[in-house]
């Protein structure tokens, strides 16, 4: 595990403005790690991701026998920061059976039918379960927010766009999460911090490399002329809503093995301080256990 005090510096503290540009977005995040080298510490990072993938496989058997509680990891980042990365390295030691991943677009048609939180009720985690939300609500405080356009063509009733209307989506945000939380959701919070000069490496490699084109799309460069719009929201939504019951990490991402191993400890973190156990065979089941023991050995 890394040690509590890196992960302090991660958290966004609940009800204190922040600025982005206080967060790191490399590997050095300290001198006593920038002494140690990047290799020493990239090699202690995959030791520690390994433990915690072989830590949240057990953790999940133990969190679906005990179907009292789930997890909803959220990933947010700009284009390029790593989610899609993230989620298959953290979670490839866990059983699909008790893990879904959902991702979000841009909403449809009949999606934009509902308030904007409907799509994300219908898709959270059932108890026992691991849920994550490749992009999540936090689109709908962000996008918009940037390109205040877009709630044009949404079907809203008078208002929308109004400082009074970011406040009540906050406050419906706040809501929602309190009333997972209250009932057994944990929620966990990533936003996968990238530098723009990183981003534009990034976006560079996918128009170069032939495997990677795919995932290009224009609207990633038009984005990009947002940038500093998107760090102000980001910083807004973060400062809203990080909590006690559902905090925010500010995850530095520029090195895929840093943020990768950071989101896994700190999901392992908080499984592990939950009180979850097997459920207790009762004397009236240990009765029928033996029983069936002694019949099927006779058979
Ligand atoms: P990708 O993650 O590359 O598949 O892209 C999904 C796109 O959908 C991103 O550009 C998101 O910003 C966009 N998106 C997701 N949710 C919303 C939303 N609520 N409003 C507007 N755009 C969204
Ligand atoms: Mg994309």
């Amino acid at each position: 595990m890394i040690k509590e005090k890196y992960m302090e510096r991660l958290l966004v503290k609940p009800g204190k403005k922040l600025s982005l540009t206080d967060f790191y977005t490399g590997w050095a995040q300290s001198d006593a790690l920038k002494e140690a080298g990047k290799n020493a510490v990239k090699q202690r990072a995959a030791e520690i991701l390994e433990e915690n993938r072989v830590a949240l496989n057990e953790a999940q058997e133990l969190l679906w026998a005990d179907k009292r509680y789930s997890i909803l990891v959220i990933l947010q980042g700009m284009d390029t920061a790593g989610k899609d990365g993230t989620i298959k390295h953290v979670m490839s030691g866990v059983n699909p059976q008790g893990c879904q991943v959902m991702s979000f677009g841009v909403p449809m048609k009949y999606e934009l039918d509902h308030t904007f939180l409907w799509r994300f009720w219908k898709a959270m985690p059932r108890r026992g379960e691991i849920g994550i939300f490749n992009r999540s609500y936090y689109e709908d405080v962000l996008v918009p927010k940037v390109h205040p356009v877009i709630l044009e063509g949404q079907q809203l009733p008078p208002g929308y766009g109004s400082d009074a209307f970011w406040e009540a989506r906050y406050e419906d945000i706040r809501a929602f999460e309190r009333h997972h939380r209250a009932n057994g959701t944990i929620i966990l919070k990533f936003f996968l911090n990238i530098s723009k000069e990183e981003q534009k490496e990034r976006l560079l490699s996918r128009l170069k490399t032939e495997k990677k084109q795919w995932k290009f799309s224009l609207s990633d460069l038009t984005e990009r002329q947002y940038w500093s719009h998107y760090q102000a929201a980001y910083e807004e939504a973060m400062f809203q809503t990080s909590t006690d019951e559902a905090p925010w990490y500010v995850i530095p991402a520029d090195y895929k093995w840093v943020a990768r191993t950071l989101v896994a400890d700190i999901i392992v973190r908080a499984i592990s301080r939950l009180d979850l156990r097997y459920p207790e065979t009762s004397a009236e089941q240990m009765k029928e256990i033996e029983k069936a023991r002694i019949h099927l050995e006779s058979e």
